[in-house]
């Protein structure tokens, strides 16, 4: 970094860590970005004169409520609901919903801001945004879920709509928790329209919108492999997460020719050394999306698998490494463990899977690296998909939509080529992310005035 660039980094971080104490989360997805796009913007003094990045990352618009509910006992719960509408300047609010314990104002920001950038990278016209709440639907009944989602749905409805905002799902947002949004949503305001994204299929979803986050992250870590000549085929892959988005992940990378030897949750990680195969894969599935079931399970039904209560799957020797589970669970000690374990490829399928001390460790090992924002963009892509769909009132086949999806990633890709290539031919997808993702947004705000 040269001195002004180092400057200018250091004097946008210090104002606004001042200006959002203690939200560690959103001062690390910015700096990321500043230290990528200030030399571009010292390039271009109107966009430091006009202080994009500083509008960029100044919310439009933060909503916090009050969300009460009621458990099956009769107990009275309030649980907090957020909603960050970062930036419209390339079209209506897009991001999913998180329902999580570990929500705050931090988390939301951090993904509200990482996903203007992503929803850039996709090519189609999204804006950024987020929300969510700290209440987790981890050991509560369907009918305890239905009533907080209706009682979060009562509030956010007011400030979202398919020409607005559209929310999609997140870390514990899945089919049935968007059906009763959306059956909220639509029993307030009167109307079936696409404002929220992740829908049934029989009322207005898109065929391969579960599998497109997943989906999307294969595609992705197909095209950094070609650089180097090499491909799924063969490879041992570890997983982390037993999600949406590892279940399709693993699903991909197993279709691709690859085996895959870890899945994991919250309390721990199952190594499988014979790898998934269909049977293993449809039990996961099962277990996760029907009897709402923990990882460990896994290892009980398939005794040739070992659980590792407490532990992330990182030691686990690998090809390539899909974190699939939330931010920040690669930390140094696990960066050097991938490293020692003869990893190749680390693809990110979770948003900021990575600290920026084991980004930068893995980078100089030399490894293939991708942030989530360019990775995991299948999701909202398709989501950009099922709002064209619903307006259109069309329906695309799944060979329609998947042309779409693996189009999309390799135009990310090559977006991440074209801004993040040096002299040597590698490739530093952070830098060409932040890059590719930034010059489109900023050019929309000079365009739209001081707004
Ligand atoms: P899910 O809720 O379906 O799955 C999340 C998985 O991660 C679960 O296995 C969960 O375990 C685990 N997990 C959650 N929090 C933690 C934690 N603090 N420590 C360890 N494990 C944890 O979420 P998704 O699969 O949808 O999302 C996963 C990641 O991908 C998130 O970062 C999300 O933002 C990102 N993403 C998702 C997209 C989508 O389309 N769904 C699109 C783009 C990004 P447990 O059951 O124990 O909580």
């Amino acid at each position: 970094m040269t001195d002004p660039v180092k400057n200018y980094v250091e004097s946008f971080m210090a104002g606004l860590i001042a200006r959002n104490p203690g939200e560690k989360e959103f001062h690390q997805a910015v700096r990321e970005v500043v230290e990528s796009v200030a030399p571009y913007i010292l390039d271009y003094p109107y966009l430091k004169d006009l202080k994009i990045m500083e509008r960029m990352a100044e919310p439009e618009r933060v909503i916090i409520f009050r969300v009460p509910w009621m458990d099956d006992r009769g107990q009275v719960h309030i649980n907090r609901g957020f909603r960050v509408q970062m930036n419209s300047a390339i079209g209506p609010y897009k991001g999913g919903i998180r329902f999580h314990e570990s929500v705050n104002l931090s988390i939301m920001k951090f993904l509200a801001f990482e996903q203007t950038f992503k929803n850039s990278l996709t090519t189609l016209p999204m804006g950024g945004a987020k929300g969510g709440s700290d209440f987790s639907p981890r050991g509560k009944s369907d009918a305890e879920v239905m009533r907080f989602c209706q009682s979060f749905m009562t509030e956010l409805q007011r400030h979202i709509g398919q020409d607005t905002d559209v929310p999609a799902g997140d870390i514990g947002v899945g089919g049935r928790e968007i059906g009763y949004l959306f059956g909220q949503y639509k029993r307030l305001r009167d109307e079936f329209t696409g404002t929220l994204t992740g829908k049934g299929l029989a009322w207005g979803g898109s065929l391969l919108r579960p599998e497109a986050t997943g989906f999307g992250v294969c595609y992705f870590a197909q095209e950094m492999l070609a650089t180097r000549g090499q491909s799924f085929e063969g490879k041992t892959v570890v997983v982390s997460g037993a999600g949406n988005v590892a279940q399709y992940a693993a699903r991909k990378a197993m279709d691709l020719g690859a085996k895959v030897v870890t899945l994991s949750d919250s309390d721990g990680f199952i190594h499988d050394p014979d790898g998934l195969n269909e049977e293993k894969w449809n039990y996961v599935m099962q277990l996760k999306n029907i009897y709402r079931g923990r990882i460990k399970e896994y290892a009980e039904k398939y005794p040739n698998a070992k659980y590792y209560p407490g532990e992330r799957p990182w030691g686990i020797p690998c090809d390539i490494a899909l974190p699939c589970a939330t931010q920040n669970e690669i930390e140094a000690a696990d960066a050097e463990k991938i490293v020692k374990g003869g990893c190749g490829c680390v693809t990110e399928g979770a948003n900021m899977p990575t600290t920026p001390e084991a980004i930068a460790i893995i980078q100089k090992a030399g490894l293939l690296y991708s942030p989530g924002k360019a990775s995991n963009a299948g999701g909202v892509a398709t989501s950009g998909l099922e709002m064209t769909q619903n307006s259109i009132r069309q329906k695309w086949t799944a060979e329609e939509v998947d042309a779409h999806l693996h189009r999309i990633m390799s135009d990310i890709h090559a977006a991440c080529v074209k801004y993040g290539k040096d002299e040597s031919g590698n490739v530093n997808y952070v830098k060409g992310a932040n890059i590719a993702g930034f010059i489109k947004v900023a050019n929309a705000m000079v365009d739209q005035g001081l707004v």
